[in-house]
């Protein structure tokens, strides 16, 4: 309601919903075409600007996403809102650009650490930077805004503690190479409040002010929200969720949910942040999405819905 005497934090914040990406690759039945595109749509006009909307990965390591250019085909996004997709490698590139006209961003990945990048694309870190180098060059020249996503940038799964410094001159040579957009993501869960703070404010530093930083926060120890209050503070303003708190990581198994969009959005405007979402549009395309999956989920202001304050109309 009040905003915070100390608490300095920006204005608005940017959210680009990844639950068509993120959320369903992760989930172990495939969800009918016609449903992602019904579910999409419905994500588009919640006021959400941005939306990842799928992944142009081999369908047989990630079945659940084959039909990727078919859901890229018959989405209807309105005007302003931004499409992105994630692209594995130049093969994934090849076969988004078929589509060119369809989406506006791309999304590309690696991991910070060698083991979790060689159990989820199978290449070193230094293989994944070299093909990347390509696959954003190409994508620049077609006309595509690129995210470079950096996974397990807070922790590893496999190796613990990641090198900070190594995490921000990884995050360098990709904007070296083109990207306008970092997103850092606690892949499994594994970053702090303190820790993200830190985090973002030497990124800011070593990285300036042209390049977009994003947070890509997973829920998996219920910190997901404290991490956003922390980046907020380090004077991140943009941020990936999923509604309903779908998501995960291939690699390792059981690894969970990103933040619900519905929490974050439900916290940020309590505090004063702007995002332009209508929450009850959301929480109507969380619980359609819920709906088609036929299980709980968990996200928590889908459970307790919004915060209503009572005002002087005696509402
Ligand atoms: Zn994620």
């Amino acid at each position: 309601m009040t905003a915070g005497r100390d608490l300095s934090l920006p204005p608005a914040a940017s959210i680009r919903e990844v639950g068509p990406r993120d959320g369903f690759q992760n989930e172990p039945e495939t969800i009918a075409t016609a449903d992602k595109v019904a579910l999409v749509n419905q994500l588009a006009r919640t006021g959400v600007k941005r939306i990842e909307v799928t992944s142009f990965v081999r369908a047989d390591v990630i079945p659940q996403l084959a039909d990727a250019a078919e859901v890229l085909a018959a989405i209807d996004i309105p005007d302003g809102v931004s499409r992105s997709v994630l692209i594995p490698n130049e093969r994934g590139l090849d076969n988004a650009l078929q589509l060119r006209s369809r989406f506006d961003e791309v999304g590309v990945f690696l991991s910070a650490s060698e083991t979790h990048n060689q159990r989820n694309v199978n290449r070193t870190v230094e293989q994944s930077s070299i093909a990347l180098e390509r696959v954003i060059a190409r994508a620049r020249e077609a006309g595509l805004r690129v995210e470079a996503v950096i996974s397990t940038s807070f922790g590893c799964p496999y190796e613990g503690a990641v090198d900070h410094e190594r995490v921000l001159a990884i995050a360098r040579r990709l904007t070296e190479f083109g990207a306008q957009e970092i997103a850092f993501g606690d892949t499994t869960g594994m970053a702090n409040p303190r820790q993200v703070r830190a985090h973002f404010e030497d990124a800011r530093a070593a990285l300036g002010t042209d390049v977009e930083l994003t947070a890509h926060f997973h829920n998996t120890r219920g910190q997901g929200l404290a991490n956003v209050l922390a980046a907020l503070q380090a004077d991140c303003a943009s941020f990936e969720s999923s509604f309903g708190e779908l998501g995960g990581c291939p690699v390792p198994p059981g690894a969970t949910g990103n933040i619900a969009s519905e929490d974050l959005v439900s916290m940020l405007h309590e505090m004063g942040v702007q995002t332009g979402i209508d929450l009850d549009a959301l929480l109507d395309a969380a619980r359609a999405v819920r709906a088609v999956l036929g299980r709980p989920l968990g996200s928590h202001t889908l459970v307790a819905g919004p915060i209503r304050w009572r005002d002087s109309t005696g509402g």
